[in-house]
């Protein structure tokens, strides 16, 4: 973690993103579930409910991170990766950063999600480093297919079968910004032949035009997550398909997970989501940026 970072986020100019001016997006635009972007309060709520179940916990570190996340207040942040609060302020720097950037706003970036088997993890005993490991793999995909710059956050979700055909399990998603001439034909060819589709990874690799709304560079670091369940496919008496095979974010996670997930983001630290690769933060004394380097890539 950059200490330059960490001074910006505990200074008097970072306090707004942990209050409720803008930026302000719609979170799942379009869909039914669709809502305005979360409210300091709506941190605070869902803090302490983090805070309850960790507390209630039988592990120990869960216990001691309860106590983290219930010390945290305006007065003093806990810069915890798992804390509510801290999450919303990053993300909604990340959201005022992303829409600041070059070209963003002319529609020349391109959005990549990359869902690969490595991102798996099992819910008991994940092991600790399994964000850093997850981060290092990325970089070393993405470079191997031609990408060296790319911004990029790391989105943990769950997977479960709804008629337990695999086992239930953790999954690490990347959401990479990129300019849009990175991605030549030879480039989408190489990442295509890097993610190969299997039963439990419907969707590998997919690349988007980025349309510079707030709420995708607001996903890529979001601090709600959930469980995705496959359902099969239907079919009618005829035997003919009438629903294609789904999966769908569609629960909250169980509070085993939730309790794993929190110590495994904790241990990433507070901004161990973020990746940026081929890119630095500039000028931390007075705002924190994100913009080019001419050097290799580097991480917060
Ligand atoms: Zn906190």
């Amino acid at each position: 973690m950059s200490k330059d970072f960490d001074a910006f986020f505990r200074s008097r100019e970072a306090r707004r993103f942990y209050e409720d001016g803008p930026p302000h997006w719609i979170e799942n635009e379009g869909k039914r579930y669709a809502k305005p972007s979360s409210t300091a309060k709506d941190a605070e709520i869902q803090k302490a409910k983090l805070v309850e179940r960790l507390s209630t916990s039988t592990d120990t570190r869960a216990r001691e991170l309860g106590r983290i996340l219930a010390a945290c207040s305006v007065l003093s942040r806990c810069r915890s990766g798992a804390c509510p609060c801290d999450n919303r302020a990053l993300q909604r720097w990340f959201v005022d950063e992303v829409s600041g950037l070059a070209g963003v706003a002319e529609g020349e970036w391109s959005a990549i999600s990359i869902v690969p088997t490595f991102g798996t993890f099992p819910v008991v005993d994940a092991p600790r480093d399994a964000l850093k490991t997850f981060a290092d793999l990325i970089k070393q995909l993405i470079t191997g297919a031609g990408i060296d710059r790319a911004i990029i956050g790391i989105d943990p979700n769950f997977n479960e079968h709804a008629e337990g055909k695999f086992e239930r399990h953790g999954q690490l998603q990347a959401w990479l910004l990129v300019r849009s001439e990175v991605l030549t034909k030879d480039v989408r060819r190489r990442l295509r032949r890097l993610l190969n589709k299997s039963a439990t990874h419907l969707k590998p690799l997919v690349i988007k035009p980025y349309d510079g709304r707030l709420n995708g560079a607001a996903y890529a670091l979001k601090h709600k997550f959930f469980r995705r369940v496959t359902t099969p496919p239907k079919k009618n008496d005829d035997g003919a398909t009438v629903e294609r095979q789904n999966s769908r974010p569609s629960r909250k996670p169980r509070v085993q997970q939730e309790v794993a997930l929190s110590l495994l983001l904790h241990e990433a630290g507070p901004q161990g989501r973020l990746i940026l690769h081929g890119w630095k933060l500039f000028n931390p004394q007075s705002r924190t940026e994100i913009k080019t380097t001419n050097k290799g890539e580097q991480q917060m």
